[in-house]
């Protein structure tokens, strides 16, 4: 499936007058009645009346738009961002009202027409990690293919297979019914051969004739680094396969990206709390801070907060599409003690005798609360 702006030729910002507008024109253009027997009219017609279902719909356009920013491509050829490849009917799995008020019924559907194979959409589970570095995974897939033993022909023997006498090959017949109003006609799949224009005498033993076969394969996927929960990787082909000669649908996987325990994710930016002790914050130091590859030291500055920020630049997850890369922030949290030695409760006791009332924070604050009831 095109973009549907695309095939409107709408900006994404599109008001639903112009969207309906541009439909319009688009219609009356292809409409299979003023081009009969024309396969490409009839299927921009399609195409078109597809784009406006979703974009006339504020729920079905809002889905679009969402799902659109969240998936990207994985093609033989590495990753981009180019989504003119197609969705095909990840829609359809996942917001089944979507696709769900068919097509099929319009007239414009033809047999015997390449119909692209169904897509396969499967949700993968991955760490944190394997979200932040990028992996490989053996993904599982019970996919229908082309028959094995007859190449999808229905039968081993080519020459038992001839063209359908009633329907000519074509799949469809033409019915004539007489009414008061007069003579009605419509076109219906071919009674004989079911619609595939084909009579085969001998089929194959294997797929009895569909030409098809299911089949279960391991499909290894490659996840780049900095994909997010809810990100689509499209496998192309690796869907079912099409209808007489119609390309394989794809294959999507949709991420489900595990928490970690410390880190926090907001983008390409990690996040987490550090705890470190008061005498640190205090006096200042060295403390080890955690990384997404190692420990390094970082110099805490005396005087440090609580719920103070500190940010190491470029060492967040790098997005292996665009090479971006995020910052570690950590904040800090200052433990206070909760079981003292003899001489550590001294030590403090002392401290607290030389510093007195004189605690600056503290007294600014009370000295607030003072304001606040005079
Ligand atoms: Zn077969
Ligand atoms: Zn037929």
């Amino acid at each position: 499936m095109r973009d549907p702006y695309e095939v409107l030729g709408v900006s994404k910002s599109a008001s639903k007058d112009e969207i309906k507008k541009q439909y319009r024109k688009l219609a009356k253009k292809y409409h299979p009645d003023l081009n009969p027997d024309d396969e490409k009219a009839s299927e921009k017609f399609e195409e078109a009346s597809l784009a406006y279902e979703i974009l006339s719909d504020d729920k079905k356009r809002n889905q679009y738009d969402r799902y659109r920013e969240a998936a990207f491509t994985n093609g033989g050829g590495g990753f981009s961002h180019d989504f003119s490849g197609g969705f095909g009917d990840i829609f359809g799995d996942i917001f089944g009202d979507i696709f769900g008020t068919g097509f099929s019924s319009q007239s414009t559907r033809r047999a015997k027409r390449p119909i692209k194979g169904d897509d396969i959409q499967k949700i993968i589970k991955i760490s944190f990690h394997e979200a932040a570095f990028g992996t490989k995974k053996e993904v599982q897939v019970r996919r229908e293919v082309e028959c094995h033993v007859c190449e999808g022909k229905g039968s081993e023997d080519p020459s038992k297979v001839h063209t359908c006498d009633k329907c000519n090959g074509s799949g469809v017949i033409n019915e004539v019914s007489h009414t008061a109003f007069g003579t009605m006609s419509r076109t219906v799949t071919c009674d004989k051969c079911g619609g595939s224009g084909e009579i085969i005498e001998e089929p194959c033993e294997n797929c009895h004739g569909s030409g098809k076969e299911f089949k279960n394969e391991t499909i290894e996927v490659t996840v780049p680094s900095g994909v997010e929960n809810n990100n689509v990787i499209r496998v192309s082909g690796k869907g079912h396969v099409g209808e007489n000669g119609g390309p394989y649908g794809d294959l999507y996987l949709v991420l489900n990206v595990a928490d970690h325990e410390i880190f926090k994710r907001n983008g390409l930016d990690i996040y987490y709390e550090m705890p470190i002790s008061f005498t640190t914050a205090a006096l200042g130091g060295e403390i080890e801070v955690p990384t997404l590859k190692e420990t390094v030291k970082f110099d805490i500055p005396k005087g440090t907060q609580t719920g103070t920020k500190f940010t190491l630049k470029g060492e967040g997850i790098e997005d292996g599409r665009n090479k971006r890369k995020g910052n570690l922030d950590f904040y800090v949290k200052i433990l206070t003690p909760t079981k003292l030695t003899k001489e550590e409760k001294e030590a403090l006791e002392a401290y607290a005798k030389v510093s007195g009332k004189k605690v600056k924070e503290e007294k600014s604050f009370f000295d607030k609360v003072k304001d606040f009831f005079d």
